[in-house]
């Protein structure tokens, strides 16, 4: 679908909340991504948000004045201080679809753009937290999560250590590949993530359980289901963007000695169900629609896409031109008073599939997707091998390690170290825009 430009992309907007004027803020008024948030006195309620600057807005507090009672705004405003069972969170927002959202993104922005009417301002600023004095929550109860495998980079790079004479499998190049991940296990990120047990097998010895040897993580891109779909119905590819809300940014943690011995036939399980970890703010498709982009040019020879995986709007405009990068600070590098060093840097326009393409054959079977449900691309990864956003792919599975500024070598993760994902999207004539920070910090197993 085309993109919509509007008034809230302008990038000569300012607000009245200084701190999102400033260059390097992740969140200037052209943003307004959602979040779930809790501020640190005890008892406080979750509650939906939206930030600014180094600010969260509650959305239902600005409801509460008054200043979001029009009827194309009402609705949504209500569901931003809906509960669903375990407390706040976006799932009534999502399930509205893209029309509310749309119209709700819209008042907001004109609420805290500093050239309009100055008389809600004091209103407004009453529901104005410092991001300092909050925890973030998990966004959404995500009753689904899926993983796809939508770079054909990652594919092929992990295809040739697994299986070298056939790295990438005959289906790749027409059927988005992916399995069902585990939703009780998402954490938000700064969450700590426990080295996971497991049974492995080195070489032909037999198999042992115990903590993991070959702990990674993975950099990819998380999208949530707005309105979702009603079994045995299918959601056409012209279609597919009106059931997504917006984007976040994914750690699919992953054990790879785990996984070489369990994922024959079926697929990963158990080395990737033991966390997941999700950046706090959602980015909507409305905020990134100056930055989509051409669907991935299919080279010469490749299949192009079935019928129902083909759209002429999605091949134009189905991409995104997102910056992602991956940044490593172990124990030591802390000690030292060092700054995270960048691993990889890659961009998700690099998929081989397009989000509506990942929704649209996930629905192709009949299958109900609901409010609320995560999809998430697979590790981005791109041509060059400093775009490689796994250690897997970094390392060739652990034969060439990587030296850290500390002059500690890593072929896969240590218990102390924390991985930081970032992503922005900038272009010619817009505002830059970020999507905040996924990190996690490995724990040392539980043994006994
Ligand atoms: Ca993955």
């Amino acid at each position: 679908m085309k993109p919509l430009l509007d008034e809230t992309h302008d990038p000569k907007a300012r607000s009245w909340v200084e701190s999102a004027n400033a260059a390097a803020s992740e969140f200037p008024i052209q943003n307004l991504p959602f979040g779930v948030f809790r501020r640190h006195d005890k008892d406080a309620d979750a509650r939906v948000g939206v930030a600014i600057g180094d600010r969260v807005l509650d959305v239902a507090g600005v409801g509460s004045e008054g200043l979001l009672a029009d009827s194309d705004v009402k609705g949504a405003a209500e569901a931003c201080g809906a509960d669903c069972p375990g407390g706040a969170s976006l799932n009534a927002l999502m399930a509205l679809g893209s029309g509310p959202r749309r119209a709700l993104r819209r008042r907001l922005h004109a609420l805290l753009r500093d050239d309009g009417p100055a008389s809600d301002r004091e209103a407004v600023s009453r529901h104005l937290v410092p991001q300092a004095e909050v925890e973030m929550l998990l966004p959404a109860a995500v009753g689904d999560y899926t993983d796809f495998y939508a770079s054909v980079f990652h594919a092929t790079n992990v295809g040739k250590l697994f299986r070298p004479d056939n790295p990438l499998l005959p289906n790749y190049k027409y059927v988005p590949i992916g399995y069902h991940g585990r939703a009780s296990s998402l954490v938000v990120s700064g969450t700590a993530v426990r080295r996971p047990l497991g049974q492995t097998r080195d070489g032909e010895a037999a198999p042992q359980f115990g903590p993991s040897k070959a702990l990674d993580y993975e950099l990819e891109v998380g999208f949530f289901v707005s309105a979702g779909n009603e079994m045995e119905t299918r959601i056409p590819l012209a279609e597919a963007e009106d059931h997504i809300f917006g984007i976040c940014l994914v750690n699919d943690w992953s054990a790879r000695d785990i996984q070489a011995w369990e994922y024959q036939p079926l697929g990963p399980f158990l080395a990737k169900s033991f966390a997941t970890s999700l950046s706090p703010w959602v980015v909507t498709l409305e905020a990134l629609a100056p930055f989509r982009a051409g669907a991935f040019a299919r080279p010469a020879g490749d299949p192009a896409p079935l019928p129902y995986l083909f759209d002429s709007d999605d091949q134009q405009y189905g991409g995104l031109n997102l910056s992602l990068e991956a940044s490593l600070l172990s124990a030591r590098m802390r000690e030292m008073g060092l700054a995270p060093v960048v691993l990889s840097r890659s961009n998700f326009r690099d998929l081989y599939w397009t989000m509506a393409q990942l929704l649209t054959h996930h629905a192709s079977n009949g299958c109900n997707l609901r409010a609320g449900d995560l999809l998430a691309s697979g590790t981005v990864s791109g041509a060059d091998k400093s775009a490689r956003g796994c250690l897997l792919e970094l390392t060739s599975r652990g034969r060439e390690p990587i030296t850290l500024p500390s002059g500690e070598q890593r072929r896969f993760l240590e218990d102390g170290d924390e991985i930081i994902l970032h992503g922005y999207c900038e272009g010619d004539g817009f505002r830059r825009i970020g999507l905040g920070a996924c990190s996690g910090t490995i724990l040392g197993a539980r043994v006994s």
